[in-house]
């Protein structure tokens, strides 16, 4: 059994009303790559940088048992690169720059052992490299979850969706679903995204928790509120991470499952905000977390009577 996980491994420089850092470590698959790897052992990554990023950062993945070697080293090219800016509400941001350097020829080959895994995270990249991975796997995975964004919705919207009929369940916030939907009202959005063929679909809503739809059932994850947040970048990733950790760690699938999956998603993404980059995520442990979840489900639990 394994998850693999398929997205950038990147620098970003990133500016808040309250801060800035340059040139810090990002990329979607390094923040699911590090929140999975509390709670799950067999973490694998595929993405591809120049030889500008560090290896020491590489070197603390390996030391936490992730399995980078579907990450691709170019010799003499440079990193993904992303550069944005939050608005006071922290949730709007602006993307300032985006270099793909290197990224710009991905053409994923996956590692032969990664080619069985179970469990299956597509970031947000090209429809087709999301394609290109798929067809690569020997053995159909249990789960395959993708995530994308508005970019891919509003230029490559029929490979985007030939994309999503091929996965399970479609990771992406409000905003993107009403986009990719055409419906305001969310609850349409999940039922024309569904008819995709989809097994469940999240929309994720940002410090207001995130919904789980699948044909017959729904589900609400609150979100953690917080005092402050640093910086919010990566938390969906992180949230994907959690999430698609989690249910590599039980093996099932069931809307149960998928329930509590959500809640260790929306513990892994406050603990991304809670800092720049990576530093909260790298200095985590299993108690921590476990903490954090017990919190979460107090937030939402209701001992009354109907
Ligand atoms: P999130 O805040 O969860 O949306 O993820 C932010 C991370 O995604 C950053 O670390 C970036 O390096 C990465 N990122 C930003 N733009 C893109 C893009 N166009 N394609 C892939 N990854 C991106």
């Amino acid at each position: 059994m394994s998850l693999t996980i398929v997205g950038t491994v990147a620098f970003d420089s990133v500016k808040t009303p309250y801060g800035k850092v340059d040139k810090v470590i990002g990329g979607a698959a390094t923040f699911a790559g590090w929140a999975a790897s509390y709670l799950y052992q067999h973490v694998q990554l595929v993405s591809i940088i120049g030889d500008d990023w560090p290896e020491a950062e590489m070197d603390k993945m390996k030391n936490r048992g992730i399995d980078t070697s579907g990450i691709e080293i170019v010799k003499g090219g440079k990193s993904f690169y992303w550069e944005g800016e939050y608005d006071k509400n922290m949730i709007d941001r602006t993307t300032l720059t985006t270099d793909l350097n290197v990224l710009d020829d991905f053409d994923p080959r996956l590692p032969g052992h990664y080619k069985e895994s179970e469990f299956l995270m597509l970031g947000n990249l090209t429809p087709e490299i999301q394609q290109q991975v798929i067809s690569q796997m020997t053995k159909k995975p249990k789960l395959i979850v993708m995530d994308t964004m508005n970019f891919w919705i509003d230029i490559a919207r029929d490979s985007l969706i030939e994309t999503i009929r091929k996965v399970d369940v479609l990771s992406i916030n409000d905003e993107e679903a009403r986009l990719l939907s055409g419906e305001y009202n969310l609850l349409r959005a999940a039922d024309r995204i569904l008819e995709y063929g989809l097994q469940y679909l999240i929309i994720k809503k940002g410090e207001h928790g995130a919904l789980l739809f699948s044909k017959d059932n729904m589900f609400f994850a609150p979100a953690l509120p917080l005092a402050e947040i640093t910086d919010p970048t990566g938390a969906g990733d992180s949230f994907a991470g959690g999430m698609m950790g989690y249910l590599a760690s039980q093996g099932d699938i069931s809307f149960e499952h998928m329930k509590m999956s959500l809640i260790y998603g929306a513990a892994m993404g406050s603990f991304c905000v809670e800092d720049y980059s990576i530093r909260k995520l790298q200095s985590l442990s299993k108690d921590i977390i476990k903490t954090r979840v017990k919190d979460l489900i107090e937030l939402s639990k209701i001992n009354i009577e109907a």
